[in-house]
């Protein structure tokens, strides 16, 4: 029996992968845990976009989860029940300056081995009709594509549960002890072989109340806000200057995101939905026909070199952590869940993915 700590995306990825591999699961989580960064993600399947000079392991490691995402691609029921779509990125410029920006980062993707379009105005109005007419130019990403995270997640769950992972819900967990392959927590005593935590940026609470081990990381507040149109405005993922736009299906548009340092503030505030649709409109001028329908707030984990950690801790190798994702959390479910597999199935890793060990804070 595997433990797992966390119910995110990270968490069930982790726990679909062991069952897959015969491993029975267990997983824990918090009832009425607010801000959870699932349920807030617009679900954007983007390394090209999300690409950062002097990020080159986390840029492979985008890759090669990338890589995982396209199989399921091929995989109809997984389509149907996820809204996974097969489509791909722009990057628009409506001014000089993000011009620059996007020529910039066409030279630096073309260092990485990747060859995305420049689409003049003309041509990107006629693959986007529905854009706004005063851009510039634009940056095609072919194949970056999208995912719906709430769908993904109920589709995970029930996968799951399906294949005999068993689910616990708890009020609070302060403290756990593992010692001898068990598991004491509130009361409760759980057989397990190793323990996954997968618990976001609460991952930290938890490793430090238990086994004294902090990491470098803090929470970034993110608000997201879902719309609806009368018709289909989009066919591509838009992306502006400071906002994303995520055509889902049935005409709803996922808008994404704030980026905020308010610690562990898990309510959406006005100034947040005022950024997002201040911005909106700089775009979408005719912002009066969409229909709101939500928005949603979530706590990105954060580790000081911006880097997941996954892998086993110095202290005791049976506790694993997954953890820190950051803005690319859904991206990388599936390589975080096959490293973690490994681990667990004590098979050999490659070593470029070693680089994500705990071990590099020397904890
Ligand atoms: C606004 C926004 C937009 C984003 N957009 C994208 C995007 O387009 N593409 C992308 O790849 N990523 C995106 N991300 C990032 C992505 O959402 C996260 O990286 C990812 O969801 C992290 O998943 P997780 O499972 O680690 O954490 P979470 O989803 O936060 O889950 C952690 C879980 O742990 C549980 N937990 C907490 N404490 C305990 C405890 N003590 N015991 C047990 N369980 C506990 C929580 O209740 C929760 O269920 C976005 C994030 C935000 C906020």
């Amino acid at each position: 029996m595997i433990t797992i700590f966390g119910s995110g995306i990270i968490g069930l990825f982790i726990a679909r992968k062991l069952l897959l591999n015969g491993k029975k699961v267990k997983i824990i989580d918090l009832d009425n845990n607010r801000g959870n960064s699932t349920d807030a993600s617009v679900g954007m399947l983007a390394p090209l976009i999300e690409a950062r000079p002097y990020e080159n392991n986390l840029f492979n490691l985008m890759i090669e989860s990338k890589k995982i995402w396209d199989k399921f691609l091929k995989n109809k029921s997984f389509i149907k029940n996820t809204g996974l779509k097969n489509n791909s990125s722009l990057m628009i410029a409506t001014n000089k300056d993000e011009e620059e920006s996007i020529l910039f980062k066409k030279k630096f993707v073309e260092k990485l081995g990747f060859f995305p379009e420049i689409l003049s105005a003309k041509q990107t109005i006629k693959i986007e009709p529905h854009l706004n007419s005063n851009l510039k130019c634009s940056l095609f990403f072919k194949k970056n594509n999208q995912i719906n995270a709430h769908l993904l997640k109920r589709y995970l769950i029930k996968d799951v549960k399906k294949m005999g992972a068993d689910f616990l819900f708890f009020d609070q967990i302060n403290k756990i002890s593992f010692s001898s392959q068990e598991i004491r927590f509130n009361n409760k005593k759980i057989s397990s072989e190793k323990i996954i935590v997968a618990c976001g940026v609460w991952s930290n609470e938890l490793l430090k109340k238990s086994f004294k081990v902090l990491f470098p990381m803090r929470p970034l507040k993110g608000v997201s806000m879902l719309f609806k149109t009368k018709k289909r405005l989009f066919i591509n993922n838009i992306w502006y200057r400071n906002i994303y736009i995520a055509p889902r299906d049935n005409n709803f548009l996922a808008v994404g995101a704030t980026e905020d340092e308010k610690g562990f503030e898990s309510f959406v505030t006005l100034d947040e939905i005022f950024t997002l649709c201040n911005s909106l409109w700089e775009y979408l001028p005719e912002i009066e026909k969409l229909q709101f329908i939500n928005t949603f707030v979530g706590l990105r984990s954060v580790l000081s070199d911006g880097n997941p950690v996954i892998g086993s801790l110095k202290k005791n190798n049976d506790i694993i952590c997954a953890f820190g994702h950051f803005r690319h959390g859904i991206l990388l479910a599936p390589i975080t869940a096959k490293i973690v597999s490994d681990i667990v199935l004590d098979y050999k890793i490659n070593e470029n993915l070693t680089f994500f060990s705990p071990n590099r804070f020397n904890l």
